[in-house]
């Protein structure tokens, strides 16, 4: 694949191994946040394309190339599909992740791809080994349990790691033997497409994965209502979250929701403080804090309040936004105009709700365009304002004094959010209270915003339900049969 031109066709769909045009003709353009320039035209999927996505799902498991597979073949076909993503086309899908997302090349390269990758790999070893129980039941009876594919599998996913949400769950949805159907977030969906067509030239067979781009309301609602999807997973906003597990009700759908977050990180005065102010640090301005995860929310205990802070803001002054393709570009551009806004927006109400800023806190220009927005920290946040409730998702922190332990535990946990949360500390007990204590479905302890394809990853609360990551995974996709076989005649 060459690096520059897009190696995929515009405004089309990935359906049955075939770029299919949308069937209204319409498409609309995906810009480059850092520059305001088009880089290609998407299609806008209907209920129609849908339709013929979940049929070409259907079929995949109807046919041998994909439902007949065993289960070594399907871990074979995702391993290869990681030799490709690290190999040939690895420059290509992380200058394009960057060109659609904003985000800087160093993580897409050296962070998004590689993890993408590793999420593969770690499914194509699970492939075989989901395994059935048998069962010591009363009676004459041989009772065994079969974990069975659940059929087709949509997908819906954000923008801010377009591959690394798809992965996330294509991966495991394939292992466990489902065919899938993917909507890409509608800023974001030129990987999802480039995605589809690597894993076919790994070897899947067409059907098994298809992508329908578009929007929310149309392609990606019409997903959620489609009787013949057998299983949703949604990764995104609260509220939209709460809209498809509504609609899903209405064909009775198992959902699997990983939604927004609020994550406390907690620093006490006994912490490694240098690795604590990184920590924080990389907490919330990796990925431009547009992570789910973003350690927004600093508690900090009053004594080490001003030093800590000191280093910090320091630190946030130097980190300066620039061009996304430049490798030593580490704040790359706010995603797009909507976000920029809703970071605007929260930036001004923290200054009329008498918070003081420390660091940042303007949209900027790099080269003279684009969406950028300086590493922000606000300092004398109280818990009643709305930069200390409400989910940002852009490059701001939040910084709150505390003075003992279970009450920092007691206000992290006042959050309506529970997705991640960390605590720094060099006391083993401690550590163990904190982490048994916060309502969060991750808990970091002297590190921060680390994700591995082992480790269960979701929410509890408002952040959602379900975990993604880890052998937790396969259990979302898969179907537990269980098997009387009478042994009288
Ligand atoms: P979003 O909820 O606006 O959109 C997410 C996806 O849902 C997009 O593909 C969109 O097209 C689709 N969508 C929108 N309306 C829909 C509808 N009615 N029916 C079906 N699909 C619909 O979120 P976003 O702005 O793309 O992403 C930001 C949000 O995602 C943040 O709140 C963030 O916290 C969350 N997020 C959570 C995690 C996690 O793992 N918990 C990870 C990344 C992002």
């Amino acid at each position: 694949m060459s690096t520059d031109a897009l190696p995929i066709p515009q405004g089309r769909h990935r359906i049955a191994g075939e770029w299919v045009s949308p069937s209204g003709g319409e498409t609309f353009p995906t810009t480059n946040p850092a520059t305001g320039e088009v880089l290609a035209e998407v299609a806008r999927g209907s209920g129609e394309d849908v339709d013929r996505a979940v049929a070409a799902a259907r079929a995949a498991l109807a046919g041998e190339a994909w439902g007949g597979l065993g289960a070594r073949a399907r871990g074979r076909i995702l391993w290869k599909i990681a030799d490709l993503l690290e190999g040939p086309h690895l420059e290509s899908l992380s200058r394009w992740e960057t060109l659609d997302n904003g985000k800087p090349i160093f993580e897409s390269r050296w962070v998004d791809l590689p993890s993408v990758a590793a999420v593969f790999r770690y499914y194509a070893g699970l492939a075989d080994k989901i395994e059935g129980e048998t069962l010591p039941v009363d009676g004459p009876f041989f009772t065994f349990t079969r974990h069975e594919p659940l059929g087709v599998v949509g997908a819906v996913v954000p923008w801010n790691f377009p591959l690394i949400m798809a992965a996330w769950k294509v991966a495991p949805a394939l292992a466990c033997g489902n065919a899938v159907v993917l909507k890409p977030a509608e800023t974001s969906s030129l990987t999802a497409l480039m995605l589809a067509a690597v894993a076919e030239e790994a070897g899947l067979p067409p059907g098994a994965l298809n992508v329908v781009t578009g929007l929310g309301h149309e392609a990606g609602a019409a997903l959620v209502a489609h009787p013949g999807v057998d299983k949703l997973t949604f990764t995104g906003s609260t509220s939209v979250g709460q809209e498809i597990l509504r609609r899903s009700a209405d064909t009775m759908k198992p959902v699997t929701l990983e939604l927004g977050g609020k994550s406390a990180n907690i620093v006490l005065p006994d912490a490694d403080l240098d690795a604590a102010v990184k920590g924080a640090f990389n907490g919330i301005f990796y990925g431009k804090g547009e992570v789910c995860a973003a350690g927004s929310r600093l508690f900090l205990h009053r004594s080490i309040h001003d030093a800590f802070l000191d280093k910090l803001a320091e630190r946030a002054r130097r980190l300066r936004p620039a061009d996304p393709q430049d490798p030593k570009c580490r704040l790359g551009a706010i995603h797009n105009a909507e976000q920029m806004d809703r970071v605007l927006g929260y930036v001004r109400s923290a200054r009329e709700e008498g918070a003081s800023l420390v660091a940042g806190g303007e949209r900027v220009t790099v080269d003279g365009r684009g969406l950028f927005f300086e590493a922000t920290v606000f300092q004398g946040v109280t818990d009643d304002m709305r930069i200390a409730r409400e989910e940002v998702f852009g490059p701001v922190l939040s910084v709150l004094t505390f003075d003992d332990l279970d009450e920092a535990l007691a206000r992290a946990n006042a959050s309506p959010y529970g997705l991640a949360a960390g605590v720094w500390t060099r006391d083993f007990p401690t550590a163990h209270r904190a982490a048994a204590a916060l309502r969060a479905g991750t808990v970091w302890v002297n590190t921060y915003n680390f994700y591995d394809p082992a480790a269960p990853f979701g929410g509890c609360k408002m952040s959602g339900f379900g975990r993604e990551l880890g052998q937790k995974a396969l259990m979302q996709y898969t179907r537990t049969k269980s098997v009387w076989m009478g042994l009288k005649s």
